[in-house]
């Protein structure tokens, strides 16, 4: 099949199509200081009450209630991990600290401040009341109270959590293995001088950036060469230990433009074309867990009825990402970022969206919908949309500091200056 060929796909159904052919990739278990960033792969219950004993909440002294306005004789201290083991009778008072285990018998704690000490004699105002000034067990967490969801990142917080709950590991969504290659003769290793007609290989950098944003362990492969059997060898070398390979360069439709033909060779090209802007040539193609070395021998296994064992094992899928700097951001956002989010087990796909106020008048140029980059800024309650000058798929002056992506419709119509579009946030302002 010739690469011009394929049908142009609308570029959301394309998105989803590629969402369905990517299977979660399963979970493992990781200790807590590697799970910063990571997938809560299993949700988590409280097995136990937090806090698990009545802690006190401030400084001061564990009283009866009932005590309050009299003069209590201080009879021991409760400090943070030391306990004070006795029932507190009336009549008397403990020194407590804050984090002290509360006694038997008390009911509520005093602040420093509100004492008048004398000796081994405090003196506690009137009116207290039960419950004052300390956490109640569960008061955070009661038993068998959910915690977190299963698809959450952990962060901070999360993490304090389960450690604060005495979980030393967690179950998570194991990362994703990508082997990363860009392809092109005219491309050199960034920090050597290109010669005439070739440019650095600056592909490489954003798109590992942007892999391991998204939560992927990369393999990188390099520069591909622009000759068929030597691109072959490198991804057929790679894809042993690699659930997904993306490339970028060689999807267009010149005579050096080998990934589609690769690409079919090794499994199924689902995706050729998309209507979209930057990113047109955009490729996905599915590969069978254990690739056969060419069609023919494919084509006689599935007529022996070999298809399912030999041929298959984990399927890969592969995404051919234009060679244009801006279009292979773009079209990673798209389309790989949500998969690779899907094989992590993220609950959360997509970048979030927010209503913003179109400062300019946007057309899209031609029947693609066109994914325009701006900055945002606030004006009074509304966020603005600025764009960031040429849209041109090779300026990637056009992404960088880019706050957010705007769909602009195909066709004449455009959206006008001062439109509410919802815009897909990267960063905030
Ligand atoms: P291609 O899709 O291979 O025809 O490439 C389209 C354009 O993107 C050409 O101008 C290439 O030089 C450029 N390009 C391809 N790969 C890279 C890369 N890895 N880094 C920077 N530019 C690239
Ligand atoms: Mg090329």
């Amino acid at each position: 099949m010739r690469a011009s060929a394929y049908p142009l796909v609308d570029a959301e159904i394309a998105a989803s199509l590629v969402l369905e052919r990517t299977a979660f990739l399963g979970a493992e278990t990781v200790p807590l200081i590697d799970c910063a960033g990571r997938v809560l792969a299993g949700g988590i219950v409280a097995a136990a009450p937090l806090p698990a004993f009545p802690s006190s909440a401030v400084d001061g002294y564990a009283v009866r209630a009932a005590d309050g306005g009299k003069p209590l004789r201080v009879v021991g201290e409760s400090a943070a991990g030391r306990p004070f083991e006795r029932p507190l009778e009336p009549g008397t008072a403990i020194r407590i600290l804050t984090g002290g285990v509360l006694p038997r018998g008390a009911d509520c704690v005093v602040m420093m401040e509100d004492v008048k000490l004398s000796g081994d004699v405090v003196t506690v105002p009137g009116g207290l009341k039960p419950g004052q000034n300390f956490h109640a067990p569960g008061a955070d967490l009661k038993a068998g109270e959910p915690v977190l969801p299963a698809g959450v990142q952990l962060g901070a917080a999360e993490i304090g959590l389960a450690a604060a709950l005495g979980l030393a590991e967690l179950s998570v969504g194991r990362r994703p293995r990508v082997a990363l290659m860009s392809t092109g003769d005219e491309l050199v290793e960034v920090g050597k001088e290109p010669g005439r007609g070739q440019i650095p290989d600056s592909n490489r950098w954003a798109l590992l950036a942007a892999l391991r944003e998204a939560g992927a362990e990369v393999r990188l492969l390099g520069i591909g060469p622009d000759e068929p059997d030597a691109l072959r060898r490198l991804v057929l070398d790679a894809l042993g230990g690699a659930d997904v390979l993306v490339t970028s360069g060689g999807v267009s439709v010149g005579t050096h433009d080998l990934i589609k033909p690769l690409l079919e060779s090794l499994g199924d090209v689902h995706i050729g074309r998309v209507k979209l802007k930057p990113g047109k040539p955009f490729t996905f193609a599915t590969i069978p867990g254990q690739p056969s070395p060419t069609p023919t021998l494919r084509a006689s296994a599935t007529r022996m009825g070999l298809t399912d064992r030999p041929l298959r094992g984990r399927e890969k899928v592969a995404f051919g990402l234009p060679g244009f700097p801006v279009s292979s951001l773009v079209t990673f956002e798209v389309f790989v970022r949500p998969a690779l989010r899907k094989m992590q087990g993220f609950a959360q796909l997509q970048r979030p969206t927010l209503p913003v106020r179109l400062g300019y008048a946007a057309r899209a140029s031609g029947d693609r919908t066109e994914y325009q980059r701006v900055t945002l800024r606030r004006e009074g309650r509304e966020l603005v949309a600025v764009s960031t000058g040429s849209q041109s798929s090779s300026r990637l002056m056009s992404l960088a500091g880019a706050h957010a992506l705007v769909r602009i419709p195909p066709g004449d119509q455009g959206i006008d200056e001062g439109s509410i579009v919802e815009a897909i946030i990267l960063s905030l302002p």
